[in-house]
């Protein structure tokens, strides 16, 4: 509800330059047009530090489709997002300006053709906006976002990447760019830091050992989701922060990487994966890295129950947006 802001509702004293959320109190949160968390529009601040934006785009996927409807089911199941996290101590829209940047549009009848136009789109966004927070869409749309991080960055990235898949395929049906394959082609294109990337949640079965051994030969890590089980959180996170290292990072998160109990709506589901608590808790956790951006992909609306998937994803990307902000002195939940 960007038409009525109270920044006087989330920002710190001397922060008046941040829009912040519609409050909740002004404005009821059913009520208005749904962008994320409820947030300005970029085009009602002009730059911003932090942009949410939308890449309704699912000509990639492989199974089911309708990830194309990712991003709006996501914004509206962000509108119950509050401006203080307590798990974190954090005000993650008040100490610098995030936005909602609407959506990148791109042709749905060319996944080749979609990836340049993604790549536009988010060259250009990156003019206005440091760090971008992608709602998918599939997995495709991870390659050109990449793209433009590594050339922002001017350095290989390390990719965080939750999933129940490896996504280091190398093409179906001869088509390159896929929803399987984006991580093959931007290690391929030299976009990655071989050994500092990961993938976590990973489970199901694959097409053969070769599928293991490539995606070791790529420079992934593996951390299953049966193995984060045993682990728990806390490690999983520290693992992660001992991979990445100093790099600069790019946190990936395909919503499958849930459980289908927790994230039914979505193209892919494999049985036995992480609970809604676990991805959350790990995320929290991951503060320090270096981020340049992230993703949140693979929600598909028409298979979900409830909005339970897109409710996983809108408070996934609040804990992202929020390893942004500085925690604050005072009471925040324990871990
Ligand atoms: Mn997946
Ligand atoms: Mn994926």
């Amino acid at each position: 509800m960007s038409a009525t802001p109270d920044p006087g509702a989330t920002g710190p004293p001397g922060a008046d330059d941040v829009r912040g959320p519609a409050s909740g109190f002004v404005v009821p949160r059913f009520a208005g047009i749904a962008t994320f968390a409820r947030l300005p529009l970029i085009n009602d601040v002009g730059t911003a530090h932090v942009a949410v934006v939308g890449v309704p785009f699912d000509t990639g996927t492989t199974y089911r489709p309708g990830a194309r409807f990712g991003p709006s089911a996501i914004r509206q199941a962000s509108r119950l997002l509050r401006p203080f996290n307590p798990h974190t101590g954090t005000f993650p829209f008040a100490d610098h300006q995030v936005v909602d940047a609407g959506d990148i549009a791109c042709t749905p009848f060319s996944a080749d053709q979609a990836v340049s136009d993604i790549e536009t789109g988010m060259r250009d966004l990156l003019t206005r906006a440091q760090i971008p927070i992608v709602l998918g869409g599939d997995h495709t749309v991870a390659l050109p976002v990449l793209r433009c991080l590594h050339e922002k960055v001017g350095e290989p990235v390390a990719v965080v990447h939750f999933d129940a898949h490896l996504d280091t395929w190398n093409s179906y049906f001869g088509a390159a760019y896929t929803h399987g394959t984006p991580f093959r082609r931007a290690a391929e294109e030299g976009l990655l830091q071989r050994g500092h990337c990961v993938h976590v949640g990973v489970r199901g079965p694959l097409y053969g050992i070769e599928d293991l051994v490539d995606d070791s030969d790529l420079g992934f890590r593996i951390m299953s989701t049966p193995f984060v089980a045993r682990i728990g959180a806390q490690e999983t996170a520290e693992t992660i922060l001992a991979i990445v290292g100093d790099a600069p990072v790019y946190v990936s998160i395909d919503i499958d990487v849930l459980d289908p109990a927790f994230a039914p709506g979505t193209g892919t589901p494999e049985p036995g994966g992480l609970l809604s608590r676990e991805l959350l808790a790990v995320l929290r956790s991951l503060r320090g890295i270096r981020l340049i951006g992230a993703d949140v992909v693979e929600v598909s609306p028409a298979y979900d129950s409830s909005e339970v998937t897109a409710l996983a994803a809108a408070n996934v990307a609040y804990d992202v947006i929020s390893l942004l902000a500085e925690p604050r002195a005072g009471p925040a939940y324990s871990h």
